[in-house]
């Protein structure tokens, strides 16, 4: 069943009108793990962030369905409410709210949407704390405010962390393995896998491979210059190694 469509989708910086997605088709069906690859500069963040709704980028064409919904049409806010997530290359620092609070809201939120009971403090700490375990995080974190002083890797396992506890129908993560070591990034493959279910699917925005080797994607795509050139399996990753993105190339 179809989770997300995307058909000949176009973007522009807002500011400047540069088009930089130049036609994405992409469907993502539920319980798939999609990863986009592609040099940069190819579009891979803007088409992220196009997804999510930022207000930087103007869409100037195509469609994106999620969830049988027009995503276009809804605010970023109403996205992530309707199970969308994006992990951030830079997350944000949100002064004054600690981590769990912020987590126990966001949660909350997305029950409220969803027709279920919110959990007061002490439920979500049940909730909260195998996750936090799962992705190796000191629960002296969740006192702490998001983001706020976080060194560059506690930033990625705190944004693994919301990966996790927010369980998402669709997270988009955008080079989430950037800057992080080998133990790190067992712990977003054991975070990524433990979320999936045949449900809930995973799009993961990547310009190396090694990610790949701990979460394997059943589907990845090769985005050049605003637009999916091919798609394929986990082997057209080793013909990436092997010949480089110019083998790809249709132009
Ligand atoms: P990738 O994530 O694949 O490296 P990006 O989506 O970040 O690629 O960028 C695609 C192209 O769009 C690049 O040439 C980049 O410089 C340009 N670009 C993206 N966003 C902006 C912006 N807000 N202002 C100016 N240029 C931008
Ligand atoms: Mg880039
Ligand atoms: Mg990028």
């Amino acid at each position: 069943k179809p989770l997300l469509e995307v058909k000949d989708l176009k973007a522009v910086i807002a500011e400047t009108g540069q088009e930089i997605l130049k036609g994405v088709n992409l469907v993502v069906n539920e319980g798939e793990v999609h990863a986009i690859m592609g040099k940069n500069g190819s579009g891979k963040s803007t088409f992220s962030k196009v997804l999510v709704g930022h207000p930087h980028y103007e869409v100037t064409g195509g469609s994106v369905i999620f969830k049988g919904e027009n995503l276009l049409d809804m605010e970023p806010e109403d996205r992530s409410l309707a199970g969308l997530f994006m992990s951030f290359q830079s997350p944000v620092e949100i002064p004054g709210v600690s981590n769990s609070d912020f987590l126990n809201m966001a949660y909350n939120a997305r029950r409220r949407k969803l027709a279920l009971p919110e959990l007061g403090p002490i439920e979500f700490y049940a909730y909260l704390f195998p996750k936090l375990e799962l992705v190796n995080m000191k629960s002296d974190f969740l006192n702490r405010n998001v983001n706020e002083g976080f060194s560059g890797g506690e930033r990625k396992r705190n944004e693994i962390l919301q990966l996790a506890v927010l369980e998402a129908d669709l997270s988009v993560l955008d080079e989430i393995d950037s800057g992080l070591d080998v133990d790190a990034l067992q712990d977003v493959a054991k975070a990524v896998n433990g979320l999936l279910t045949p449900k809930k699917s995973v799009l993961m925005v990547t310009h190396y491979r090694r990610l790949l080797e701990f979460i394997k994607p059943a589907f990845v795509h090769i985005m050049e210059d605003g637009r999916i050139i091919k798609t394929g399996d986990i082997e057209i990753v080793s013909l990436l190694e092997k010949e480089g993105y110019k083998a790809m190339s249709t132009s």
